[in-house]
């Protein structure tokens, strides 16, 4: 066991602080991060344009391991499922291939506080935040297997519940010394936190936004995701049109599609509407079997899709990926290790 603590595991906060206490200049954060989360060093040593004092004041007080990969599964679509161990807190990710065109799925909690009741995440609780480094060091593990065209935040956890390192880990995915991802290949997906959407609008990484919306009425959405109670519909559909229009970016509704909850025609037709009035794109999710969760996929899904498409500016259908290995949406629960 190593008494040094893990850098990658060090909040933002705390990981500046670091760099500070080593006598670096503050561009040296820039540079430190790029080393570690994107060439992936795991012994300062390897940071050759610092100091010798530095890199020997860094590697007394920290380790710069990397995270265990405790299971990588790979199934039959191509899909890849890793299972990280960062620091004790387990996380998930999933690398999807579509075409050629691939795309990771990070987590940003290991666990969830949201409860949503058709998510088999929600039913393991919440174990705590990722660190920025823990966000990144999926995406560089990930990036051993292929290379990456786009980046979903959809993994385990709520991205507006852990902003703090959220932010920072998306502006080094989105910045030229980092990954240098467009800004228009990085999608989050959200419950819908109003104060979390308006606060990603101001840190100006404006990456594209999807919400969790999957229900057109209020009490339908607050029985199946009890932070309706809190935001519900309207205050959420508002805040992502302005945060549409502050970052100038794409938002869509995802609509999770359950048997005799939220698949009427009369559902379909206001989704539609909804659409059309907001300016937003849906994307219905085909719901995937869970132990443990008593929902059935709709029977209904092209008709469905037609209505809605009858009255939306415009509607795609997810499938997921990785089902076999539990890699798709809602089910990831750290299982195997
Ligand atoms: N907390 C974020 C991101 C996590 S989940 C959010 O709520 O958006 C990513 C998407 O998968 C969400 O739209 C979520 O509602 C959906 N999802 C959860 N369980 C699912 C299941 N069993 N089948 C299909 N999609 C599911």
């Amino acid at each position: 066991m190593n008494e040094k603590p893990l850098i990658r595991s060090l909040n933002h906060r705390l990981f500046v602080k670091a760099v500070r206490e080593a006598d670096l200049e503050k561009y040296s954060v820039d540079v430190l991060k790029k080393f570690l989360f994107k060439i992936g060093i795991t012994n300062f040593d390897e940071v050759t344009t610092f100091s010798k004092n530095a890199r020997e004041w860094l590697n007394s007080h920290f380790d710069a391991g990397l995270p265990k990969v405790l299971e990588r599964l790979r199934s039959k679509d191509e899909t890849i499922k890793l299972l990280l161990d960062c620091n004790g807190a387990k996380s998930e990710s999933v690398l999807m291939n579509s075409r050629g065109k691939r795309t990771a799925c990070i987590s940003v909690q290991s666990g969830c506080k949201l409860n949503c009741v058709f998510c088999a995440t929600g039913k393991l609780g919440f174990f705590r935040n990722l660190s920025f480094g823990e966000i990144l060091d999926q995406v560089l593990i990930l990036r051993g297997d292929a290379s990456i065209d786009r980046i979903v935040v959809m993994g385990m956890g709520e991205p507006m519940d852990n902003l703090d390192e959220v932010i920072p880990a998306l502006h080094f995915l989105t910045s030229k010394d980092g990954y240098g991802y467009s800004r228009k290949r990085i999608t989050l997906s959200t419950v819908g936190i109003v104060p979390g959407i308006e606060r990603l609008a101001d840190s100006g990484v404006g990456v594209e936004l999807a919400i969790s919306l999957h229900a057109v009425d209020d009490n339908v959405r607050s029985a199946i995701i009890p932070m309706n109670s809190k935001y519900n519909i309207e205050d959420v559909l508002k805040a992502s049109k302005l945060y549409a229009s502050k970052a100038n970016s794409k938002v869509t509704i995802e609509y999770l599609l359950l048997q005799d909850i939220n698949n009427s025609e009369d559902d379909a037709v206001k989704l539609g509407r909804i659409s059309r009035k907001y300016l937003m794109p849906i994307n219905l999710i085909v719901f995937n079997p869970t132990e443990g969760i008593e929902f059935e996929p709709a029977d209904n899904l092209e008709r469905f899709t037609k209505i809605v498409s009858d009255n939306a500016i415009a509607v795609t259908v997810r499938r997921s990926k990785g089902k076999e290995i539990s890699a798709a949406c809602g089910q990831l629960v750290m299982r195997g290790a």
